[in-house]
């Protein structure tokens, strides 16, 4: 099937998809500005194809965790606003800086090595980021009027443009989020009289943009739901209007007819219960295919859906398709639109007791990536 030495593993992102899906949600929020997070090679769809196919679809920023990510982003030519906003205490931020990357500041001294790195390279532009009860990054209340205060004298002198104070929320349950926007809403109304005029504000991803209207002041920040895929687990994404992107695909590699009573893939976790063809597909956890999803992962093969038969093992699982009439060679679609028939990644999700972000940013090993539409 193949001439590249290589069992068939594909991975196959629509970029058409991440346009109409940003496309959708700009409509949706109805924010003045709305960034696409691509942090995490773009949750495994490929950052630099997502975030063009995502500014194609009218997103005006992005979003990565790194600078190293928004770094990759700028070496592939691309110059719209990025900010990332998770650092190495070690960091420089000189590259950053100089490459126009918007420094997400968590901490006094953050702002110092901000403004540090801005000497001789014109203004830094920085967006202040508030603790308001998530407990990760962000400056604790308690040294807002310290950060604010110094933020304003570094802008006064030329190295620091506060360009944005955000924040971001738990998900835990709308009253959480409330008070984490009102923590917020108090954060900016100190940072105003602080002095500091930041043109974007922003608190919510996919979750609270979509469910929660008075999260969304300037800007929302959606990375799940570009990608096709609901926060809020199965079904949703279809109601939203929302298409997933990408597609996990495989080809059987071999068939085997076996008697009632045989055992299949270590440990023998699953036995057949009469005479029945396996199906073997070349895809396992080196895959990042979850090894918690044995004996539950659906795939669509021919048109008919399927369990995984026992253990998933590092290269490789198996199918127990009865008496259908499976072949070598035959596609094995493990997740992609539902709506075309096959599984979710959402199905997935429940298949191996995580959620469809972890399902999708997992993958990688041997898998080819390739795209369909785009620009390109
Ligand atoms: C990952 C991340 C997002 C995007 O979250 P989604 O739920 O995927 O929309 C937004 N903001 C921050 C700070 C993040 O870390």
């Amino acid at each position: 099937m193949s001439a590249s030495g290589a069992p068939f593993r594909e991975l196959v992102v629509d970029l058409d998809a991440v346009t109409a899906n940003v496309a959708r949600l700009r409509e949706l929020v109805g924010t003045e500005h709305a960034m696409a997070v691509v942090k995490a090679n773009a949750y495994g769809h490929g950052a630099v194809a997502c975030a063009r196919a995502a500014l194609a679809g009218g997103a005006d920023w992005l979003g990565v965790a790194d600078v190293a990510e928004a770094l990759q982003l700028r070496a592939a030519g691309i110059d719209a606003p990025v900010l990332a906003w998770l650092h190495d205490p070690g960091e420089d931020f000189v590259e950053a800086v100089a490459a126009g990357v918007d420094i997400g500041v968590s901490s006094l001294a953050q702002l110092e090595t901000v403004a540090a790195a801005a000497s001789g390279a014109g203004p830094a532009y920085v967006q202040l980021k508030l603790e308001t009860g998530l407990s990760r990054n962000g400056i604790a209340p308690e040294h807002w009027e310290a950060v604010f205060a110094r933020a304003r004298e570094l802008e006064l002198a030329g190295s620091v443009v506060v360009r944005g104070i955000f924040s971001h929320v738990s998900n835990a349950s709308p009253e959480d989020d409330r008070a984490a926007v009102a923590a917020y809403r108090d954060g900016l109304a100190r940072a105003e009289f602080a002095g500091l005029r930041p043109g974007l504000t922003h608190i919510a991803a996919s979750a609270a943009a979509l469910s929660l209207p008075e999260s969304r002041f300037g800007m929302v920040r959606l990375g799940i739901a570009c990608y096709g895929l609901s926060p809020f687990g199965a079904a949703s994404a279809a109601e939203l209007g929302l298409r997933p992107a990408m597609t996990l695909r495989a080809r059987v590699a071999a068939v085997r007819r076996v008697p009632a009573g045989t055992g299949v893939s270590y440990d023998y976790t699953y036995r057949t219960d009469r005479e029945t063809t396996l199906a073997l597909v070349p895809l396992g956890y080196a895959e990042g295919i979850p090894r918690h999803a044995s004996s539950r992962g659906p795939v669509a093969i021919g048109g008919s859906r399927y369990r995984i038969a026992g253990r998933v093992a590092m290269d490789q699982f198996v199918v127990d398709v009865g008496d259908a009439d499976v072949a070598v060679g035959d596609e094995v679609v493990l997740f992609g639109d539902p709506a075309t028939g096959v599984p979710s990644a959402d199905d997935w999700a429940e298949a191996a007791d995580t959620i469809n972000y972890e399902i999708v940013t997992r993958l990688g090993g041997r898998l080819r990536r390739s795209f369909r539409g785009g620009a390109a």
